[in-house]
This record gives structure tokens, C-alpha cells and sequence, in this order.
């Protein structure tokens, strides 16, 4: 018998008896890990551990011995619910002395947080004389024991001080990101929240792995009615949607090696819930010490399925019904969950874990739920059927709102639906200002999915087609074939309506299976035409896809981070050449280069003698001008595309490409804030693209401004700069001056 599977049958023959004390269930660990020492911490009122049982440490430090969640190696392991491993736990610098334990003589120490529905509850340690990195095998076995003590702590409970001592009622405000603006009030639905007093311990490990096989079965059954069923009907786009991103999921799904995992652990005598649910917990753990954002959606996707599997072990749907304009508090989701969600009818969504170019962060996009990302430590707090608001457009999560707080935000839902009615009239009108004076509002797309926003906007066309999406959805570089089909679908989906495809911007945080690129800073790393250039076999390829899909049609494609005239010649030397190869022709093509890299602004004359157009790509150039990394959240807010330098070198390229007659646009996130449109409408720039959620109200604030009256002072505030990070307040304050919601 192995040591974990006599460790479980021991735990069991103890709760066969009734309630085991703890003192009881720390010997046994103690004992059957060949510990000096196993200790229970649990979570008391006022974010507190206490000391509750301990074999080897002092007696008398129980009901004594306190440490603040964060405080020592116990508190670090429950404020960040990651096991911890240490050798030599008394010089790790988070370590707390604490006398009257008597913990002195031992070196090692495996903490593993209890938790219980979503919450960390206690930490499970054991201690050893000798430094001892524990293995495997032994952190398997604590974190077993831990969910057992999770149930008996609940059940005895023993943690109901601590669920108050949480401050439940007490308003929180957590900060996040934007992974899709816009607004939602609602209760509380906690993603994942697993059902309570599921068996831990099986009595037949093989009559259990033959339910586990057949709920694998009925899962897999279900996932491919999914993947394969939404094709049609109002939700199509939707469903047809997920298929991209879906596909990749699927890839997961049909990979032996996590079901291999959790047959093990049934084996070794653990229920086949409470297997998934183990292998959950160490995809977890995994997760968090993982950095590479492609590998962390996998595991997102495990947990995903994991959460299926349970269901299906349950007989239950995937998901509980959803109370009318329900917001989701996920820690990660994966995207079969969230078209479950979707359809369920949910109306944002934060998570606590998601990184923008994440699939659930395309899918929350695609399916317009508004949506953030990275707020960390909500789920320690929420609970199902709490008040909350998700105000995506500032990146926070409103939980349990004051009364006040939630009516100004119920508020602001109503005169946005009102909003939302006035801009759909606008939808077929021109893009015009009070002053007449034209502007065309375009579409960034991603996903094929998003192709419907075309009519839905009135958009005037694609700005900006990132054609690496639907690869990273699916995990791989489509063939030729797929590629020009999925371009085609964009060009039928525009018709006359120009579409400006952007080749390939893999690199940095957009990296496909199995590329390891080891970088310090892979945002200016080999990414991107670097990568095209270098392996031009790749792009070639792409560039035939357009050239096929285009068949005849007119055709324009453009280039991501370009930094010299020399690499935009190179690249348009790779497509002139395919051109001459693909029949039919385009009926007219046009190449042109994004502007994402400030060098290439003092090469200006001599790009524009060779572009066709240009794309300014805010997001980077941004970054790149002010070296203010895109994707971390604490520089937020510091620097400002409304300010003296960032307008400057905008008007600067536009006045360049006006004298030259070559087309210039926009294609940032910038160009879907109103302010910023106004602004970027003042400096001359004509040609906006957008995410979808942009155009509409983009188009209604222009509709209402003054050009003419506005122009001069932009002009004024720009003369009176001083040097200041940005030049929002005066904008905004002569905005509001004259009736404008911005
Ligand atoms: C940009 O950098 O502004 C841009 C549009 O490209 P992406 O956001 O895809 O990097
Ligand atoms: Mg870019």
C-alpha cells in the first residue's frame, strides 16, 4: 500500500469514529509523514491564525500563538494560498519567531493553505529537524489532508468567526483591468464555488474509476455538443465564436495526460470528486509560479474542464441558474465556462486572473460583457448573493456598494441603456461633427465573431484586422487554405467597406504552443515582421492567404512594429513578389505600415515616399515613447496620450502624411475613449479604428462638438503646458463647459 493511500484508509478508520479531534489529526500526520512536527492554524476574526492543534511544537502556544494572515510563513502561505516549501523556513524573510511555540530546532517546513470554498480557512504545516525540501509526493499528501480538515473544520464549525471576521458586510473596492469596458450591477455568482460535503474518500477504488471513466465520457460527449452545436440562431456569432478559441480548448480536452492524473488519484482511494478536485488544486499551485501567459491558459482551460468533470460527476448542468443581471466572480475562467455564463445571462465579469490577450478576455470582447481582469483578493471576501458592481471602464470592482454609491451606478446603467437607444439611431448616419466636418469610424476585429459589429456599429470598415488572434485561439498557425478562408469571411463580411489586415504580431504576450522564447523584455524582443522577417517562409505564407482571399478584390495589408524603412521594404518585397504569383490579382493593393515604434518617426519623408498608409498603433507606440510597459497596471494612469509631447508627435505624423497624401489613422485603444477621439479629431487625424464599444458613443460625442471652436483651444492648452503628465483636466473641463458627457 502506498504511503498516501495508508495515510487516506488511516483517515478514514478516524472519521468512522465521529468527528476526529484535531490533536488526533496531527498525530496521524505527524506519524504517517515522519514529521517532528504537524501544526493547525485557523483563520480567526480579525484576519488572524491561530495556533489550534499541534504535535511536537509547545502545547501551551495553542489558543496563543497568533499571526496576521501575511505574517510569517504561515501567513504568507494563506494570504497567497500557495504551498510553501522551504528547507530552511527560519531565513526565509518572511519568517516570524514566535518563543513560546518552541519551533527553534526545526529546520524544514511544508505549509499548505485549507480551503474551503474558494476561501483560505487555516494552513496545514508539518516541520522537520533536518532541512528537507519535501517532495512531491508529501505535498500531495498535505493537501489531501487539508481538504478533509477543510470539511471537519466547516463542520465543527470551527471557521464561522473567521467568515465574520472577514468584514462579509463591509464595502470593498478592489482594482483591476479592463479587459472589456462598460457596466454592471448585480449579485454576486461565485465561479467555482464547489458543492459542500462532497465524500472524500472512496470505499471501491475500482468501482470508482469506472464512474469517473464514464463521466469523462459524458463530459467530452457535452463538450463536443458545445463546441459543435451554436452554430445557428441569434447566438450564432457567438458560438461560431467560441469555435476559434474553442478549438484550442478542445485540444486540452483530448489530451489523456490530466484524466491519466486524476485516475491515479482515485487510486490511491480518493472519491473521483475529490480527485478532480485535488488535481485542480495542484494545477493551481502550478499556476502560480508558471510566467509564460500562453502555458497559464492552458491550465486555465484544465481548471475549466475540471469544473465540467465535477458537474458531470454530479449529474448536474455545467452551471446553476443565474439571478437576472448576475456578475460572475471568477478566479480564472476558462471559454467553454464562459459561453456557459453567457448564456446563462450574466452581465460582467471579474477575474481574478486573466491576462488580457487570454481567451477569456478575447471572448468577453467578442460577446461585449463587460469585464476585468487581475483584481486580486475578492474572492476572499465575496459571496454568492453579495451586491457588486463591475465599472469596467475605470478597472474596479464595487463590492457590497453603500446604498448611495449603488443607486449612482443603477443610475448610470439606466442613462447608458437611454444612451445606448440614442446611438443606435446614429448607427446608419455619417460620422460628422456639430461643424460638418467628416471623420470615418473603423472596426478593430480580432475573431471572425466580431464581423456582425460591422453592421451592428455602422462602422465604415476594418481598421485594423489582427490576424494572430484566431491563431492564438486555436494554438497553432492555420494552413494557407484555413487562413484564406477566414480572411475571405472578413472580406465578404465587409463588402465594399475597406478591410486593413494586419499580418502577423505574435511575440511578447502572444505566444503559441510550444515557443519558448527566453527574453528580458520580450515586448522589444523578436516579435512581431522580426519574426516574419527572419522566417519569411512564415509570412510568405500569410501574404498568399490574404492574396487568395482576396481573389480579385481589392486588398490592403499592413505591417506590425516596423522600425526602419528598410524592414517595411522588406516585407513589402515578400507580398509584391507572392502578388506576382497569386491570379487573380487584387483589383488594388495597398501597403501600408503600422507606427508603433518612435524611430520611425525620424524616417518619416522617406516611409512615406514608400507607404501607401499608415496605421498608428497607440497601444505601443505609447509605450514604447514613454517606455511605460502596456501590461502593468500600477503605471496606469501615469502618462497620457492627452498630453503636450504625445500630441506633438501626433500632429507631427499627421501633417507629415498630409503634405506626402498618404493616409494616416489610428488605430490605439485611444481612439475608443470620446475624449481622446475629440482630441485626435482636433489634431487631424480623420480616420479612427476601434474596438466595437467605441464607435457608436465616439460618433455621438463628435456629433455634438464644435471643430471649429474647440481647435483653438486644444491649441491653447497645448501653448500653456508646463510640463504636466497631462492635459486631461483643462480638455475635460471645456468639454463639460459646453453640455458634453464625457
Ligand atoms: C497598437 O499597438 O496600438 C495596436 C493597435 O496593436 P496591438 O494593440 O495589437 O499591439
Ligand atoms: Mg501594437
Amino acid at each position: 500500500m502506498t504511503a498516501r493511500r495508508r495515510l487516506l484508509a488511516r483517515l478514514r478508520d478516524l472519521r468512522a469514529q465521529g468527528p476526529a479531534p484535531l490533536s488526533e489529526l496531527v498525530h496521524l500526520v505527524a506519524t504517517e509523514m515522519v514529521a517532528e512536527v504537524c501544526s493547525i492554524y485557523v483563520l480567526r476574526p480579525g484576519d488572524l491564525l491561530e495556533l489550534a492543534a499541534t504535535e511536537g511544537l509547545n502545547l501551551t502556544a495553542i489558543g496563543r500563538t497568533r499571526l496576521r494572515v501575511g505574517e510569517g510563513i504561515v501567513g504568507l502561505c494563506a494570504a497567497t494560498a500557495a504551498v510553501m516549501n522551504l528547507p530552511d523556513a527560519q531565513n526565509h524573510p518572511a519568517f516570524a519567531y514566535r518563543p513560546e511555540t518552541g519551533e527553534e530546532p526545526f529546520a524544514s517546513m511544508l505549509a499548505v493553505p485549507v480551503r474551503r470554498a474558494g476561501r483560505t480557512i487555516g494552513v496545514l504545516a508539518v516541520q522537520n529537524r533536518a532541512p528537507r525540501h519535501y517532495l512531491e509526493t508529501d505535498v500531495e499528501e498535505l493537501e489531501t489532508v487539508a481538504m478533509l480538515l477543510a470539511e471537519s473544520l466547516a463542520a465543527a464549525g470551527a471557521t464561522d468567526g473567521a467568515a465574520e471576521g472577514l468584514a462579509a458586510t463591509v464595502p470593498r473596492v478592489f482594482a483591476g483591468t479592463t479587459l472589456m469596458s462598460g457596466l454592471a450591477v448585480g449579485p454576486v455568482i461565485l465561479h467555482g464555488s464547489r458543492p459542500i460535503g462532497v465524500k472524500l474518500l472512496s470505499d471501491d477504488p475500482t468501482a470508482e474509476l469506472a464512474r469517473l471513466e464514464d463521466a469523462v465520457t459524458r463530459m467530452q460527449r457535452g463538450l463536443d455538443e458545445l463546441i459543435a452545436g451554436a452554430p445557428q440562431g441569434g447566438r450564432g456569432a457567438d458560438a461560431s465564436a467560441s469555435r476559434e478559441v474553442l478549438e484550442a480548448y478542445r485540444l486540452v480536452a483530448s489530451d489523456a495526460g490530466w484524466v491519466r492524473r486524476v485516475s491515479d488519484a482515485v487510486r490511491s482511494g480518493l472519491t473521483a470528486e475529490a480527485a478532480v478536485q485535488r488535481v485542480a488544486g495542484e494545477l493551481h499551485g502550478h499556476m502560480r509560479r508558471i510566467g509564460d501567459a500562453y502555458l497559464r491558459e492552458r491550465l486555465a482551460d484544465m481548471e475549466d474542464l475540471a469544473g465540467r468533470l465535477l458537474a458531470t460527476l454530479a449529474g448536474k448542468a455545467p452551471r446553476p441558474p443565474i439571478p437576472p443581471g448576475a456578475v460572475l466572480l471568477a478566479r480564472r475562467l476558462g471559454p467553454a465556462e464562459l459561453l456557459d455564463w453567457h448564456a446563462g445571462g450574466i452581465c460582467g465579469i471579474a477575474i481574478e486572473e486573466a491576462s488580457p490577450a487570454g481567451h477569456a478576455a478575447i471572448l468577453a470582447r467578442a460577446l461585449g460583457i463587460p469585464a476585468i481582469g487581475g483584481v486580486r483578493g475578492m474572492l476572499d471576501t465575496a459571496e454568492t448573493g453579495d451586491e457588486a458592481v463591475i465599472d469596467a471602464d475605470e478597472g474596479q470592482l464595487v463590492l457590497r456598494p453603500e446604498a448611495e454609491v449603488r443607486q449612482v451606478y443603477v443610475r448610470a446603467l439606466a442613462t447608458r441603456s437611454e444612451e445606448h437607444a440614442g446611438w443606435a439611431a446614429l448607427r446608419d448616419k455619417p460620422a460628422v461633427t456639430a461643424d460638418g466636418v467628416p471623420l470615418r469610424l473603423m472596426l478593430n476585429v480580432g475573431l471572425t465573431l466580431e464581423l456582425d459589429q460591422l453592421d451592428r456599429t455602422g462602422a465604415e470598415g476594418i481598421g485594423l484586422f489582427r490576424t494572430e488572434i484566431a491563431m492564438l485561439a486555436r494554438g497553432a498557425i492555420a494552413d494557407v487554405a484555413e487562413q484564406a478562408a477566414n480572411y475571405a469571411r472578413a472580406l465578404d463580411a465587409a463588402g465594399d467597406r475597406p478591410v486593413m489586415f494586419r499580418t502577423l504580431d505574435l511575440g511578447a504576450d502572444k505566444l503559441l504552443p510550444g515557443t519558448v522564447i527566453e527574453e528580458e523584455n520580450p515586448a522589444m524582443g523578436w516579435r512581431s515582421l522580426r519574426i516574419g522577417l527572419d522566417r519569411p517562409a512564415l509570412l510568405r505564407r500569410q501574404l498568399r492567404a490574404l492574396l487568395l482571399a482576396a481573389a480579385g478584390r481589392p486588398l490592403s495589408v499592413m505591417f506590425p512594429m516596423v522600425a526602419t524603412v528598410a524592414e517595411f521594404r522588406a516585407a513589402r518585397g515578400l507580398l509584391l513578389a507572392e502578388a506576382k504569383r497569386v491570379r487573380p490579382a487584387p483589383a488594388r493593393l495597398q501597403i501600408g505600415t503600422m507606427l508603433e515604434i518612435p524611430a520611425l518617426l525620424w524616417q518619416l519623408p522617406e516611409l512615406l515616399k514608400e507607404a501607401d498608409f499608415i496605421s498608428v498603433g497607440s497601444n505601443d507606440l505609447m509605450q514604447f515613447m514613454f517606455a511605460v510597459d502596456r501590461g502593468t497596471p500600477s503605471l496606469y494612469g501615469r502618462y497620457d496620450l492627452l498630453s503636450q509631447p504625445a500630441l506633438d508627435m501626433l500632429e507631427g505624423v499627421v501633417q507629415a502624411a498630409g503634405q506626402a497624401r498618404v493616409p494616416v489613422s489610428l488605430c490605439g485603444e485611444a481612439a475608443s475613449r470620446p475624449l481622446e477621439a475629440m482630441v485626435l479629431a482636433a489634431i487631424g487625424l480623420t480616420t479612427l479604428s476601434m474596438p466595437a464599444g467605441g464607435i457608436l458613443p465616439v460618433k455621438a460625442l463628435l456629433a455634438r462638438v464644435d471643430m471649429g471652436a474647440f481647435r483653438p483651444v486644444l491649441s491653447a492648452i497645448r501653448r500653456g503646458s508646463t510640463g504636466t503628465a497631462s492635459l486631461r483636466d483643462p480638455i475635460t473641463t471645456w468639454a463639460r463647459e459646453h453640455g458634453l458627457a464625457v
